[in-house]
């Protein structure tokens, strides 16, 4: 049985071959795959009745199953997906007022093996790399769900994507042309895999870098990130300017906020100076609470103090917006609670 998700145009073409129909019916399938989302075969109004039941007897749309939807005061919808394994993972569709877009968080891996401090998927460990088809499936549940089109992909859920990253870059691939989603409108977030950016610098892609850097030096940034210790600031500033020379990209950095961790005026000017030489936007991103840590959130008052001091090295700095903390969608809260062997 063939799952139609995550096929390319030829891929489909080869199906349609073999029960002797036009490339146009395999443009007219691909078409309802990724543009219309549809739920099923039968969705296909435009194909004959019998070519659809030809088709059932050999493929089908999707393997995947809502396990849990839930939909915060803000707008944010948060699903639980299980492939067919049984493992879960969540995804996220976030919505922001005054704006037309709709912006996709996917996870890229089961779990994480990075262990960051203050992260929820840290918590469960790695457990395995999600395929592209299976990175795909999120972003087309979501338009299957809510019958809206999804703009923009960030790889901000669950996992490391590079650590998974041929899946994450042919996922990228199918989401820019057959999804039509410009490279622009896609971001892959890393905790510093610097084998990964050197290969994403090859690949010269036009999509965005973001850089989870969190501390400004190595003994605070260790603290907080362990991989610090094998890709370190020093080694990871080379890469993101190789990185910026080879595709003329900015970076966004991304600067986690912990109360009296590093949200120090001494923590702002070390920042500020690491980053002096390097094409880069900065995103503060206040702490959300998980459990296992008892990190806090900073007052606004000193966020916006470590914004100023920030914007005063000339740097373009945003606060990132919280999104549905209330139903633990949040940045970092993904850990894919409910998962195989455990009963709703
Ligand atoms: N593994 C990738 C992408 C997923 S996490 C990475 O680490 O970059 C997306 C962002 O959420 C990262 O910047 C991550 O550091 C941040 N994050 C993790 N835990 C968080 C928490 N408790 N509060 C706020 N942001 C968190
Ligand atoms: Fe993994 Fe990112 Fe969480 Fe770190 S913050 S444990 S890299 S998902």
């Amino acid at each position: 049985m063939h799952i139609l998700t995550g096929m390319n145009l030829k891929e489909i073409e080869s199906i349609t071959d073999r029960l002797h129909q036009s490339k146009f019916r395999a443009r007219q399938i691909h078409n309802w795959i990724y543009l219309k989302s549809a739920k099923s075969i039968d969705d296909m109004t435009d194909l004959s009745k019998d070519f659809r039941e030809e088709l059932k007897k050999v493929a089908k749309v999707s393997e995947v199953k809502i396990k849990v939807k839930q939909e915060s005061s803000d707008g944010t919808l948060k699903y639980l997906l299980e492939y067919p394994d049984g493992e879960c993972v969540e995804t996220v569709l976030m919505r922001f007022d005054n704006r037309a877009n709709l912006t996709a968080c996917v996870s890229s891996q089961v779990g994480c093996a990075v262990n960051c401090s203050f992260c929820a998927t840290a918590k469960r460990g790695f457990i395995r790399n999600l395929n592209y088809k299976e990175i795909i499936e999120q972003v087309l549940t979501i338009q299957r769900d809510t019958g809206l089109k999804v703009t923009n992909v960030v790889f901000m859920g669950q996992g490391e994507p590079l650590l998974n990253l041929d899946n994450v870059v042919r996922a990228m691939e199918i989401f820019n042309e057959s999804f039509q989603i410009g490279q622009r409108r896609l971001t892959v977030s890393t905790s510093g895999i610097i084998p990964g950016i050197n290969r994403l610098a090859e690949l010269n892609m036009q999509s965005t870098l973001a850089l989870s850097l969190h501390a400004p030096n190595h003994d605070l940034r260790k603290k907080l990130m362990p991989i610090e210790g094998k890709y370190n600031l020093n080694d990871l500033k080379i890469a993101l300017k190789n990185y910026v020379d080879k595709t003329g990209r900015r970076i966004t950095i991304e600067y986690l906020l912990i109360e009296d961790l590093n949200d120090t005026v001494e923590c702002a000017k070390q920042l500020a100076n690491y980053l002096k030489d390097l094409k880069c936007n900065i995103n503060l991103i206040p702490y959300n609470p998980v459990e296992y840590n008892d990190y806090k959130r900073p007052s606004n008052n000193s966020i916006m103090k470590f914004k100023c001091l920030l914007e005063h090295s000339g740097k373009k700095v945003t606060v990132r917006l919280e999104r549905g903390v209330d139903i633990d969608a949040a940045c970092g809260q993904l850990k894919g609670k409910v998962c195989k062997n455990i009963k709703l």
